[in-house]
């Protein structure tokens, strides 16, 4: 490490923000320290109150000339950095990797490209994006209504540890597609691919300003950024209690926001299911060390199959290696903080207090790794089964029915019984029971006899405490613009609506 500069796994990294399109030192910094093992990796810029303005106010200046260049030059620009992206994906991987303790493998075959993919589709998404043209024939006369996507203004992005650069991506592409600036604030446990993202997107021609990344602790600068008036959009990704602040501070001047949170999704799986699928993608649920917004970590079972499906459950999960995320042959990573893995163990040992059987794990593994847990015997109103964990923890709920219908009834109800509704997952061999319950379930996405992929085309949120608003396609430009309606003809006036 020297100065402002820090070499993480061979790949120098300025920790300093990154402001109006130069590097700007704070007076305070914060220690990055990896979850792999606890080696401190860096000190990185502690922002301030003031750093937090300025960054808003070079976003403010820029928007103008960004606002007003072309849509084929700005997705040109895109392009030019999803190719930088392209280019140092080995070097964002093993970054991103050391830095939030998940696998490489993942980064590099599947993250990583995704991060370039956002760019371009969101620059595709920009030139097909149409203008909607109407003509009324009331009040005397033609009108024409012409709708259309204004760039709305500088947008406060901000984004939880778990999967870094790809959720900041998702956020930063259609911002920036949809002609406005940006002020990045990355997380505090997982600050350096924001700062690579920043020399990319230099390189690639963003003028100065139009993307700000500026770095410290939440509790810090988050209500300066939240509450500046000249922030048009908020987007933010985290967890439910800094989102209800986030909310508050945005209130102050009804600054529009979308709010992608915290989740508690089930796994349904019918006694008609395919049982090896089945376990399968409840094992898909430890990925990341189970720190995924999406996982579906409360698994229902029918009880007619559960045995045999915690059977193949458990044989499954007991070939998962745990163990350095560097390493091609490892499954499972650490949890990204003490402190993290402090409150899972805390939540399992309350919940064993309780009488839940631990049928694998319960426990740490090491001193950074929690083992990958399956818990029975919880109650639906317990603590185990209401709140989200973050961490390799699946509990197994049964359900029945005397008939068909009523063991739906009773897996429905299960399911929507929690304040969350980000995802759910359901696993049956009946298309039409696929239908009538995914109809029933209050989520953003859900999945039938599969996980996890989806069309950045389609529309992504959550609903009751998992989040406010979707992005995602024409959503993201539905939120990020202002969209507006010219209407032109004869003087006149109609007397409806
Ligand atoms: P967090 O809420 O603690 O922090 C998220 C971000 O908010 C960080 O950058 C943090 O610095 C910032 N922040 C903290 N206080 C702030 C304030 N007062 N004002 C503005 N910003 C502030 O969340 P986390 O622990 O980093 O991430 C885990 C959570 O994120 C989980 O609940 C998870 O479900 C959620 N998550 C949701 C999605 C989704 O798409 N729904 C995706 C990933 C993670």
């Amino acid at each position: 490490m020297s100065g402002h500069i820090t070499t993480v796994a061979g790949v120098a990294v300025d920790t300093r923000h990154w402001i109006g399109g130069r590097r700007t030192a704070s007076a305070g910094t914060f220690s990055d320290v990896s979850p792999i093992d606890g080696a401190p990796l860096g000190e990185v810029a502690r922002g301030t109150p003031a750093d937090a303005t300025a960054a808003v106010a070079a976003a403010k200046e820029a928007f103008p000339g960004w606002a007003a260049t072309p849509r084929a030059e700005r997705a040109r620009i895109l392009r030019a950095i999803a190719d930088g992206v392209d280019k140092r994906v080995e070097e964002l991987a093993v970054v991103e990797t050391t830095d939030n303790g998940a696998l490489l493998r993942s980064h590099r075959r599947g993250v990583m490209p995704r991060v370039a993919h956002n760019f371009r589709f969101f620059a595709d998404h920009l030139l097909s994006l149409g203008h909607e043209d109407f003509t009324t024939h009331a009040g005397g006369g033609a009108h024409e209504n012409h709708v259309s996507w204004d760039p709305a203004g500088p947008c406060v992005l901000i984004t939880p540890w778990n999967a870094p650069l790809l959720l900041a991506t998702w956020k930063v592409a259609p911002a920036l597609a949809a002609g406005n600036t940006v002020v990045l604030k990355p997380a505090e446990w997982s600050p350096l691919t924001a700062s690579l993202l920043a020399d990319i997107a230099a390189g690639a021609g963003l003028p100065p300003g139009v993307l700000n990344v500026v770095q410290g602790y939440g509790a810090e600068i988050g209500d300066t950024l939240t509450a500046d008036p000249d922030v048009r959009r908020i987007s933010f990704t985290g967890s439910v209690r800094t989102g209800r602040r986030v909310a508050a501070s945005a209130a102050a001047h009804l600054t529009p926001l979308s709010l992608e949170l915290g989740g508690k999704s089930p796994l349904l799986v019918f006694a008609d299911a395919d049982l090896d699928l089945a376990a399968d993608l409840a094992v898909e649920q430890y990925d990341n060390a189970g720190q995924v917004c999406l996982a579906a970590t409360r698994i229902l079972v029918e009880e007619a199959v559960a045995e045999e499906f915690t059977r193949r459950l458990t044989e499954k999960a007991a070939r998962l290696r745990q163990g350095d995320p560097r390493d091609e042959g490892t499954d499972i990573g650490p949890t990204i903080h003490p402190r993290q893995l402090a409150r899972i163990d805390g939540l399992v040992r309350r919940a064993l207090v309780s009488g839940a059987r631990a049928v694998i794990g319960g426990h740490r593994h090491a001193e950074r790794y929690y083992a990958p847990t399956l818990l029975t015997g919880v109650a639906q109103d317990s603590e185990i089964v209401q709140e989200e964990i973050f961490g390799p923890v699946l509990t197994l709920q049964t359900f029945t029915g005397a008939t068909g219908a009523q063991a739906e009834a009773e897996a429905v109800r299960l399911a929507n019984d929690t304040r969350f509704g980000l995802a759910a997952t359901l696993v049956t061999g009946d298309p039409e029971r696929a239908r009538r319950v995914t109809a029933q379930l209050v989520a953003g996405t859900v999945w039938v006899n599969c996980f996890y992929v989806r069309d950045l085309r389609a529309p992504f949120g959550g609903s009751r405490h998992s989040g406010v608003g979707r992005e995602g396609g024409t959503w993201s430009f539905d939120f990020y613009c202002d969209l507006k309606t010219t209407v032109t003809g004869p003087k006149g006036w109609q007397d409806h609506g």
